[in-house]
């Protein structure tokens, strides 16, 4: 059994940093706190599914892979929300985290949803995206003969999942062990040897594509500087011997900085240099921000002067050992 873990996406990492410090009277303020509202239950609808894998008592060994990007030969994507693997079948499985009455059109291939309050809506086809993904591992694994099944899971127990076509099972979460186990009683022939299938979990992750960070925005649309999470991000914070203070609540804190620089990560760029930082956290001593740079001993390029510091992947995790309280 070999079961990979679930990170955060870096869209919804980005999308969390610009939700904090987006101005409200932006002409796109809405469209982003609702881009977020739909990552955040799109992962949270994924984590739940995750925990099903957990207790699944499986005849085979088996490995499962979660938010797989793979690139077709036409360059376009395939994110694979989960794949299991087993010696006898893979399983794709879609994930959707929404509430209200589904309806999925075999003939337009639209999935409709009506809110409890008649607002009508549009979704992607979550099982005509099945099928696509499903083709695409046909041609990905031509030189195995493993059948390869798909399935659509619904997160949100209170969605019902109205007319739907037969052709890619749809249903809630909690069906998925009896489904995982029909599927055992239908596969019983195994093609894959152990040594392939670790071949298989070796090379997929080779294959897959981080996502990308969206494009950055103007930095004059949202809020610069170390903001005070006790003044829901509304008002700045000023550094003074090694501490941030709330110039409206006085609220004081040392590692608040990491989560601000890791914003700074996801808005600006996975660099800074002496002078950026004084300028988005509004420092004003060079030598006080030359300090503050040192001490989380970021590796950095070039001299003294003009010394570039690389911010890390999961900013708030490294910098923690390095504040005075922890
Ligand atoms: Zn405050």
């Amino acid at each position: 059994m070999n079961i990979a873990v679930r990170e955060k996406p870096l869209k919804l990492l980005w999308l969390e940093a610009l939700k904090r410090r987006l101005f409200e009277e932006d002409p796109d303020f809405s469209y982003y706190h609702e881009q977020f509202r739909r990552f955040d239950a799109g992962f949270a609808g994924e984590k739940k599914v995750d925990r099903e894998w957990l207790e699944l008592v499986c005849p085979y060994t088996f490995l499962v892979l979660h938010n797989l990007i793979l690139m077709n030969s036409a360059q376009h994507s395939h994110q694979l929300d989960t794949l299991f693997i087993c010696s006898n079948f893979m399983l794709v499985v879609e994930i959707k985290n929404i509430n209200g009455r589904l309806d999925f059109d075999d003939i337009t291939h639209q999935c409709i949803r009506t809110k409890p309050d008649g607002t009508v809506e549009g979704f992607p086809n979550a099982i005509t995206q099945t099928q696509r993904h499903m083709q695409f591992l046909k041609v990905i694994f031509q030189n195995y003969s493993l059948p390869i099944e798909g399935a659509v899971i619904i997160a949100n127990p209170s969605a019902i999942i109205a007319s739907h076509p037969k052709t890619i099972p749809i249903f809630h979460v909690s069906g998925l062990q009896k489904h995982l186990h029909s599927l055992f009683r239908k596969y019983t022939q195994a093609i894959l040897s152990d040594e392939q299938l670790t071949q298989i979990a070796q090379q997929f992750p080779c294959r897959h594509q981080s996502s990308k960070i969206p494009a950055p925005i103007d930095s004059s649309r949202y809020r610069q500087g170390v903001l005070c999470p006790k003044c829901r991000y509304k008002s700045q914070m000023h550094y003074a011997r090694g501490i941030w203070r709330c110039s409206y609540c006085q609220f004081a804190s040392e590692e608040i900085f990491a989560e601000a620089l890791q914003d700074y990560r996801y808005l600006v760029g996975s660099t800074i240099t002496n002078k950026q930082l004084r300028e988005f956290f509004d420092i004003h001593s060079s030598d006080a921000a030359n300090r503050l740079l040192r001490k989380f001993q970021f590796p950095y390029t070039g001299s003294y002067k003009n010394r570039v510091y690389q911010l890390l992947e999961n900013l708030v995790d490294y910098m923690k050992p390095f504040f005075r309280s922890s």
